[in-house]
């Protein structure tokens, strides 16, 4: 027997009509790429978005269409998000950190048919658009004034400018209408192994990731919260903040190209900002300027910190000197991408402020909607005690099933979950801590040493600049560590100096076979270092142990 409630479908158009009926007036403030503060409203970026679906049906946009967007977050990015999405055309999201010949490998596999971008990324496109043919339009966010010396050109076109697309069509039309499963957006993984791969949302799977989203012990937000998403849109979809904020009516403050911490600053204190989302290295900038410049954080309450490790010293500084809660949160693009958020339990929280600290530096637990379970290789589950790690598999409706195009074949198992290719350990409270990136693991005598674990604390030997823990070929225990080291400048030092400062710290056997000094490590689109470079320079490498 079937219910017999409304069949009422989630797609994320109601999202933004939701916002526009009973938040109107509530402000989107953005830091505009061309410089000054824009102030405008859910209303107005509601009827501007209707008009921008308006332009878009007029160059021939359908259902499924890809249409991108290469761009910081503003208030005009997220008028560019609803109007495509609005009218059932899919979102790509570009990410202008990746290599050029990256962006072109995902437009055409993507198959683009056009192109909405900011003036700073002009000349990023000027090098790639011949190379990428589905592509019929760029669109520029901005107004004709700032295109008269654009000399760009798509299939002998000149730039259109938003401005003047949202002023010549009027905002009747129709939004939705469609199966919530339509695809809404898609974004590429940065692709450390192999070709780029796209996830492809659904209006069904961001409607729901909102509402993940919403829960108090995960982002938590509401009517009176003041966001600024830091966390870009063009990556793993900002974390759903596009989504979440008008479907409360939270304020949102959008920081264009400007993430250093003067810039985030001036915005969190002038627009009375209470919750905000980035990676760790948005916030060591911010705890810079703070403490360089004596200044006070005001109105900040909490801040969500994932992407990578959230170190203990920004836990620590936030609480301890502003006064802000830092939550810790985990997540990939293929799963939308909230995964896991660290809020302490009712039995973590009755330890003590102090032993809640090893709770907040764990990735966190499941929210409803989430279903996590951890593998050995085999595929034999493994005990939640907090010490035993493995694959880490991940399984919901906000989860992608599947790859763009089905590249990769078949990626979940046979009970449904996804490999997220991160090995970690769950203990008893159900709280998850990534210890290491599968491909990463060194597999040493049939047992698992955590190269994250050890490049952690070398890292924190106070003459390093950055260390790296790889993996060697060795004839007898298959693989052993090898520790890299990027020292601060100026510094000296020896493979026995740090060798004893890992004793103590690791178990015995997990101590590195050798420690190489290098002039640097090499990082990727992300920020994250860079392993895969790394295991080709050392490929040819003897241990000295070997
Ligand atoms: P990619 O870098 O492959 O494009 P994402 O940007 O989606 O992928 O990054 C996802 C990966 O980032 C996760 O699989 C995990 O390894 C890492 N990650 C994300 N959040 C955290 C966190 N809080 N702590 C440690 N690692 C994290």
């Amino acid at each position: 027997m079937l219910g017999l409630m409304q069949n009422w479908p989630l797609t994320v158009d109601k999202i933004l009509d939701h916002a526009n009926r009973w938040y109107s007036g509530r402000e989107v403030v953005s830091r505009s790429v061309e410089g000054p503060i824009v102030r405008t409203n859910y209303a107005d970026i509601h009827n501007r978005a209707k008009r921008l679906s308006n332009a878009l049906l007029g160059m021939g946009i359908k259902t499924g269409d890809r249409v991108a967007t290469l761009a910081w977050n503003t208030g005009r990015h997220i008028e560019a998000w609803y109007g495509i999405m609005g009218i059932g055309a899919v979102c790509h999201t570009l990410n202008p950190r990746l290599f050029p010949e990256q962006l072109v490998y995902i437009i055409n596999h993507a198959e683009d048919r056009i192109i909405f971008t900011d003036l700073t990324f002009l000349p990023v496109l000027e090098g790639i658009i011949d190379q990428c043919p589905t592509v019929e339009h760029i669109v520029v966010l901005t107004d004709e004034s700032e295109l008269k010396n654009v000399t760009l050109r798509c299939k002998g076109k000149p730039c259109l400018a938003m401005e003047s697309l949202i002023d010549q069509h009027h905002a009747e039309v129709v939004w939705g209408g469609f199966d919530e499963n339509t695809a809404a957006g898609l974004c590429y993984t940065s692709g450390t192994t192999g070709n780029p791969k796209g996830v492809l949302y659904s209006h069904r799977s961001n409607y729901l990731h909102t509402l993940v989203g919403l829960q108090t012990d995960v982002l938590g937000l509401s009517a009176r919260d003041v966001i600024l998403p830091v966390v870009p849109m063009f990556h793993a979809n900002a974390w759903g903040i596009a989504f979440a904020a008008p479907a409360v009516g939270s304020k949102l403050v959008m920081p264009g190209s400007k993430m250093d911490g003067q810039s985030i600053f001036e915005l969190l204190e002038t627009e009375g900002v209470t919750f905000s989302a980035a990676v760790p290295t948005v916030w060591q900038m911010l705890l810079q300027h703070l403490q360089s410049t004596n200044s006070k954080l005001t109105t900040l309450k909490r801040v969500v910190i994932g992407g990578s490790a959230c170190p203990e010293a920004i836990i620590r500084a936030f609480g301890d000197d502003y006064g802000v809660d830092v939550t810790h949160a985990w997540g990939m693009t293929e799963t939308s991408p909230l995964g896991t958020i660290s809020r302490p339990t009712a039995d973590v929280e009755a330890l003590g402020p102090d032993e809640v600290i090893p709770f907040k530096l764990k990735q966190g637990r499941a929210p409803v909607g989430i279903e996590l379970k951890l593998t050995n290789d085999e595929g034999r589950e493994l005990p939640h005690d907090g010490t035993t790690f493995g694959r880490l598999k991940i399984r919901g409706a906000t989860i992608a099933s599947a790859y763009f195009k089905q590249e990769g074949g078949n990626i979940l198992d046979e009970e449904g979950f996804f490999d997220t290719g991160d090995v970690s350990t769950i203990d008893q409270y159900g709280f998850m801590q990534i210890t290491d990136r599968a491909k990463d693991v060194i597999k040493s005598g049939g047992e698992w040493i955590s190269s994250i674990e050890i490049e952690n604390i070398a890292a924190g030997h106070p003459k390093s600049a950055l260390a790296a823990v790889i993996g060697i070929a060795h004839p007898k225990w298959d693989e052993r560590p090898l520790l890299l080291v990027k020292l601060r400048e100026g510094q000296t030092s020896t493979k026995e100096e740090y060798l004893a400062y890992l004793e103590g710290k690791i178990a015995k056997w997990w101590t590195p076979d050798d420690v190489v000094f290098v002039d640097d490590i090499p990082l990727g689109a992300t920020g994250k270092i860079d392993k895969k470079i790394l295991r080709q320079q050392f490929e040819s490498y003897r241990l000295p142990t070997a």
